[in-house]
């Protein structure tokens, strides 16, 4: 599989460390409000890159975390805490406002079809595993304390800024805000590791430390994290661009500097869900979530196949007019899926293989997601029976997850209620034109006729023949 490396600016084939095994790190969301549909794309083309390792047949191991404390408003080091901006915003403790939207997103997950990481950690958990790297990087001269606070020396490392084949302004994020600078910062890159002075008054969690009662800085928790649970070197670190930097810069600097060799070999970093006003964004507010498009009636499945239908690396506009042709396109291949029957004919190996193998090919491209859903509409159009159709298209679902076999049988199953119903008219204009035929045998004609007329009320017209009543429904 050949998937595009942010550090290395190309594609490469895509070789774990140990074979057979991957370890990869997601960056989890900050919990002070609701994930937005723009957060939630980078979640499913994540659940896809980690769902097509498993189907390649790697041993999968992915850790995320989750942002619970330290991350600011500006990724300068100023600002507020965002967590406790929505503490504020709610009237709740930090700790209820994580624990609503920690349940929030896991809830959104699910509904999108997004696996559970496998080990998810919340950075609260892990003060200790913090204060131990911190200390280690000021021993070995990458950190220094300034002000009460304990910052990163990124002039101590040779190499610092390697994600820096992206689009400035995906990357404008942070230090250059114009936000005020921070003095006690020896270069401009430098970032905090452990804060007491500065937003020590109204920050609600804190904990001892050997630097004095703080919190920890927002990018030393990932690669704490991630260390503690995959330990030393890991396959793929993933997350939206705007982490790139200073975010994934700083875990790199940090990870490097404290195990002395190089830690993540790739970055798999996914491109903006924007709308016609620009990026999508928690902080600016009126943003789109899930819930909103559940009340709007929406399929969850409806936005996954909207967000598998471009590639991760592009940015993806959304509008109203764009979901719609998604979720018009989504129906329409549930209802061919739902046109295949199975009638137990054997799979034709050969026809199995080649859908398989356009499939691969597909995702093998660099996960390219929209291939695989052409590839869907490949399998369809293949000369096979309708039993390999199916068992392909249920291979797909493993990767795709957009419930295929399940959501055509449950429009099958509705239109078969519909049908008992046409059936049971039907029925019942049988049982008139018999109960008239025996009208006009008793030479009932008012009651023939009353019941020609109920049936023309009801939209039936009847045609008397040589060979017997015929009708037609007209409504
Ligand atoms: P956050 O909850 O802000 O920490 O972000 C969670 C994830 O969503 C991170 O991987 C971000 O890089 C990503 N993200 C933020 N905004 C967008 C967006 N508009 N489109 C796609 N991904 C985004
Ligand atoms: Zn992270």
């Amino acid at each position: 599989m050949e998937l595009y490396n942010s550090a290395s600016h190309r594609r490469e084939e895509f070789v774990p460390r140990e074979p057979g095994k991957v370890k990869i790190y997601t960056c989890g969301p900050t919990v002070y409000h609701y994930a937005h549909i723009g957060n939630l794309r980078t979640y499913i083309m994540e659940d896809v890159l980690v769902r097509y390792l498993r189907f390649s047949g790697y041993d999968v191991t992915r850790v995320m975390n989750i942002t619970d404390v330290g991350h600011l408003t500006s990724d300068a080091d100023t600002g507020e805490d965002k967590m406790l901006k929505g503490a504020k915003r709610e009237h709740k403790t930090v700790m209820e406002i994580a624990a609503f939207y920690t349940d929030a997103f896991f809830a959104d997950c699910e509904k999108l079809h997004i696996e559970k990481a496998d080990i998810t950690e919340p950075a609260t958990g892990c003060i200790d595993d913090f204060i131990k790297v911190i200390s280690v990087l000021l021993d070995k001269g990458y950190a220094y304390l300034a002000g009460g606070n304990v910052y990163f020396d990124t002039s101590k490392l040779k190499n610092y800024y390697v994600f820096n084949d992206f689009n400035k302004e995906d990357l404008a994020v942070g230090v250059r805000e114009g936000v005020e600078e921070d003095g006690n910062k020896r270069n401009k890159n430098d970032f905090v590791l452990w804060f007491t002075k500065s937003k020590f008054e109204d920050q609600a969690l804190k904990w001892e430390s050997p630097w004095g009662v703080g919190y920890p800085g927002w990018h030393i928790e990932c690669s704490c994290i991630s260390m503690k649970h995959l330990g030393e070197y890991l396959d793929i670190h993933c997350g939206g661009i705007d982490n790139a930097f200073p975010h994934h810069t700083n875990e790199i600097a940090q990870s490097e500097a404290y195990l002395g060799h190089e830690w993540c070999r790739y970055w798999f970093h996914v491109l903006h869900l924007n709308t016609n006003d620009g990026k999508m964004s928690k902080s600016k507010g009126g943003f789109l979530t899930l819930s909103t498009l559940l009340e709007k009636g929406y399929d969850p499945l409806a936005y996954r196949f909207f967000c598998l239908q471009s590639h991760y690396r592009k940015s993806l506009v959304f509008s109203w007019e764009n979901l719609d042709n998604a979720r018009a396109a989504y129906e329409k291949l549930l209802a061919k899926v739902a046109q295949l029957s199975d009638n137990g004919q054997p799979v034709d190996e050969a026809g199995f293989a080649e859908g398989l193998r356009i499939f691969r090919q597909a995702l093998d491209n660099d996960l390219n997601t929209s291939l695989a859903v052409t590839a869907l509409y490949d399998v369809l159009k293949l000369s096979v029976n309708d039993e390999t159709k199916l068992a392909l298209l249920a291979e797909f679902d493993k990767v795709l997850a957009l419930d295929l076999i399940e959501g055509a049988a449950k429009l099958k199953e509705t239109k078969e209620e519909e049908t008992p119903a046409d059936d049971e008219f039907t029925s019942w204009i049988l049982s008139m034109i018999e109960a008239r035929k025996e009208a006009k045998a008793a030479k009932d004609y008012a009651r023939a006729d009353a019941i020609r007329a109920e049936l023309l009320s009801r939209g039936v017209v009847l045609t008397d023949t040589k060979e017997g009543t015929t009708f037609q429904i007209t409504k």
